[in-house]
């Protein structure tokens, strides 16, 4: 059978390393004693030591410190928007935001439906979301129990390149860039993300939490979302998303067999910089964030004439890329670039972009 693989440019449930669908692929009917991994019981010797690995392998490749819990969790990085006030604090607590565009503003309204002061210290809406706040440029309210923010904010493509410097305990939605950097997680009280970008596939949310944040979790908690239950469980208060775990080992092996978060690192800042080149030396394409808070993960971009969105997005899918349509709220075109891409897809990208550029122009 001769296939094609797309580079896909989806900004979640994202592409995989075909490495790791292989490797999924071989085992699936056959994983241990004639089983796949989806079929055998999650307390059975065999998936609890795949969950294991999955952990230990997490925290060698994030140099996550010991004082932290590792917990695999369902409902997404939007249940954690209402688990974080349900674990961290009572109603009527005060706590701090940034508000850096869409991500942010669910984390926030979460954060008001659960009864909390909460205090947008830096809106970038002046900007239309295409900055981060300033070092310097915030003050944190006293008594604020976490000051949460996005690293990436997967919709408008922007990053900080630095944490954020305050006294607060920080919370960080690291959805769309955990596993793509080398990252202080020290420096974090709490920082969760979903998996289906840049660790594996969607249904498992991870959530690291420091030890001693443990313990404060209202009463009216659902089980499922206290995080110290589920750390007192190993995360198997009920039935884990156990091929998402599964999958997440896989990811993990093969981002250590390429060399961990620095190489990560180093190929993701070459893809992103290769393409934020080509649409800053083109008069078709652009992009509206400030340079120095362009996401290396994701990158919006917009044609000269949006007359001809729709003819790129039949050419690119003709050509293999897919998924580049712009989000609906953004319109335009967004490339996603996670782990899984190769440098070879953000070529081929760069090649069609020019290519139609020069031909519609
Ligand atoms: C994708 C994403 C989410 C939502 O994740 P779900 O798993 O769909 O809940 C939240 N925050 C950021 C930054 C994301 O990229």
């Amino acid at each position: 059978m001769t296939f094609m693989r797309a580079y896909n440019f989806s900004a979640g449930p994202a592409m995989l390393p075909l490495e790791v669908l292989e490797r999924a692929q071989s085992e699936l009917t056959d994983w241990r004693s004639g089983m796949s991994v989806m079929e055998v019981s999650h307390r059975g010797k065999d998936f609890v030591a795949c969950a294991a690995a999955a952990e230990a392998s997490l925290r060698e490749v994030l140099a996550v410190p010991d004082n932290y819990k590792v917990l695999f969790l369902q409902g997404g990085a939007s249940g954690q928007f209402d688990a974080i006030p349900l674990n961290l604090t009572a109603p009527g607590d005060t706590v701090d935001f940034f508000n850096t565009g869409q991500w942010s503003k669910k984390a926030i309204a979460a954060s008001t439906r659960q009864g909390l002061t909460t205090n947008v210290i830096a809106d970038e809406a002046a900007s239309r979301y295409t900055t981060v706040p300033a070092p310097g440029s915030y003050t944190p309210t006293p008594g604020a129990t976490y000051l949460h923010y996005t690293p990436n904010e997967t919709i408008g493509g922007v990053e900080f390149t630095d944490i954020p410097k305050t006294e607060a305990l920080l919370v960080a939605d690291g959805s769309s860039m955990l596993l793509s950097k080398p990252m202080d997680i020290s420096q974090f009280g709490v920082v969760y993300g979903g998996a289906q970008k840049n660790m594996g596939i969607a249904g498992l949310v991870v959530v690291l939490v420091r030890e001693d944040l443990l313990g404060r979790a209202r009463p009216s908690t659902p089980e499922v979302f206290n995080w110290t239950a589920q750390a007192k469980a190993d995360s198997m208060l009920n039935t884990p998303p156990t091929f998402s775990i599964y999958l997440l080992g896989l990811m993990l092996d093969w981002i250590k067999a390429a060399g961990g978060l620095t190489a990560m690192a180093g190929r993701n800042a070459a893809k992103a910089g290769a393409l934020y080149a080509a649409i800053d030396g083109s008069e078709f394409y652009s992009n509206p964030v400030a340079v120095d808070a362009r996401s290396r993960m994701n990158v919006p971009f917009i044609l000269a004439n949006p007359d001809l969105d729709k003819e790129f997005l039949v050419g690119a899918e003709a050509a293999g890329l897919t998924n580049l349509e712009g989000h609906r709220s953004v319109g335009g075109m967004r490339a996603s670039l996670y782990n899984a891409m190769p440098q070879a897809g953000v070529q081929a990208l760069i090649d069609y972009m020019t290519t139609f550029a020069a031909q519609k122009g």
